[in-house]
């Protein structure tokens, strides 16, 4: 973006010193899936069309946050391959300058045939969402039977070149735990890095409990009384995943993202950009700002810089999941863009 006046764009730093780094973009509240983590089975109220931001909009936007330090970009949702076009999206996000890293996180559903034309179009990285390696608790978990779509979807992910693949399984006590060997020998044989995820109470059904979370530690332990782990030290201190690669030199990785015991806001880089242009600074914000209402009335590049980094101001320094006051967001997972 062209530089419209002498302001000098400030590196994005929040009140606790931590430099924001990463937007995640979420284009659109809407899901053809049902996970019971996530969405309710009865049918949701989608955000009505005129609220939720254009592609001109999210570019305006996110012009303003790169020039503002932010490098790395994650298209996300509710499902983002639902939104019309997103080739198109992703090639104009690619090309912004400065732009290092462009990821996108979908349930796979309708991957297959445009893996390729996605990675044409500038997607350096894709994360995929599978809780399950059987279809049958594939479809319990998701209300879906769309298994092997999502299957062929991470092959075809993975010969486009979209790599590292990364496969995000959330795990959830009773459920799904006993199919996490079955997923660490899925990683093997892909050679994809399986990520764990700890259950946050972050559920549309308001069906979370503290006793339904399965640390990560003790999937951890499982896997490698099987398969044997080394860490993986990234250097990367705001990464989410505590990283692990197979001992006996088999590709593949594992990673525990664990949010509920072990969290990692002291190094949170994050800021999300919701389907309907409101900024969250955390994924437990009570609050979100109204930057869609700024733009639309016809803002200047300063007074969106100037919106933005007052927001950046207000993060929160942490999630209060652990504390007995807690309360639970009003929105879920996939209205706030996982
Ligand atoms: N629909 C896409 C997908 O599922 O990959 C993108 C959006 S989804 C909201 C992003 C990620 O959030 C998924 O990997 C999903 O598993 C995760 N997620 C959703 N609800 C969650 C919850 N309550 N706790 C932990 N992770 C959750
Ligand atoms: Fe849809 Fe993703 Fe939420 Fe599942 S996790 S319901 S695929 S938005
Ligand atoms: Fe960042 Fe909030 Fe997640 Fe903590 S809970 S890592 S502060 S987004």
């Amino acid at each position: 973006m062209k530089n419209q006046s002498n302001m000098k764009p400030t590196r994005l730093t929040d009140s606790f010193g931590r430099v924001i780094q990463d937007l995640r973009i979420s284009v659109t509240d809407r899901c053809n899936f049902r996970c019971f983590y996530c969405m309710p089975k009865e049918a949701m109220e989608w955000q009505p069309k005129a609220e939720i931001l254009s592609y001109e909009e999210i570019i305006r936007l996110t012009e303003v946050f790169v020039e503002l330090g932010i490098t790395k970009l994650r298209v996300t949702g509710g499902e983002p391959m639902l939104r019309r076009d997103l080739e198109t999206l992703i090639a104009r996000l690619g090309a912004l300058d400065q732009v290092e890293d462009l990821a996108m996180t979908t349930n796979a559903n309708f991957l297959s045939g445009r893996a390729k034309g996605l990675r044409e179009a500038g997607l350096k990285r894709i994360t995929i969402s599978l809780d399950s390696l059987t279809p049958d608790r594939f479809a319990l978990l998701t209300g879906r039977k769309n298994f092997s779509e999502v299957l062929a979807g991470i092959d075809a992910a993975i010969e486009a070149g979209l790599s590292p693949v990364k496969v995000n399984c959330v795990v959830i006590r009773h459920i799904n735990e006993d199919q996490v060997i079955n997923f660490a020998e899925f990683a093997r044989e892909k050679g994809v890095h399986v990520r764990f995820i700890e259950f946050m109470p972050l559920d549309n059904g308001k069906v979370w409990r503290r006793d339904m979370v399965v640390p990560g530690d003790e999937l951890r332990e499982m896997i490698h009384q099987r398969y044997p782990l080394d860490r993986v030290q990234s250097g990367n201190a705001s990464e989410t995943a505590r990283r692990w690669r197979f001992a006996d030199g088999t590709p593949g990785e594992i990673g525990f993202i664990n949010p509920v015991t072990q969290p990692f806001c002291g190094h949170c880089s994050r800021i999300r950009l919701t389907a309907d242009g409101m900024i969250r600074t955390c994924l437990f914000s009570a609050v979100e700002h109204n930057i869609k209402a700024l733009l639309r009335s016809g803002a200047s590049r300063d007074e969106l810089i100037g919106f933005i980094v007052a927001t950046v101001n207000q993060k929160e320094d942490r999630h209060h999941i652990n504390d007995p006051e807690f309360i639970q967001p009003l929105r879920t997972m996939s209205c706030i863009g996982g």
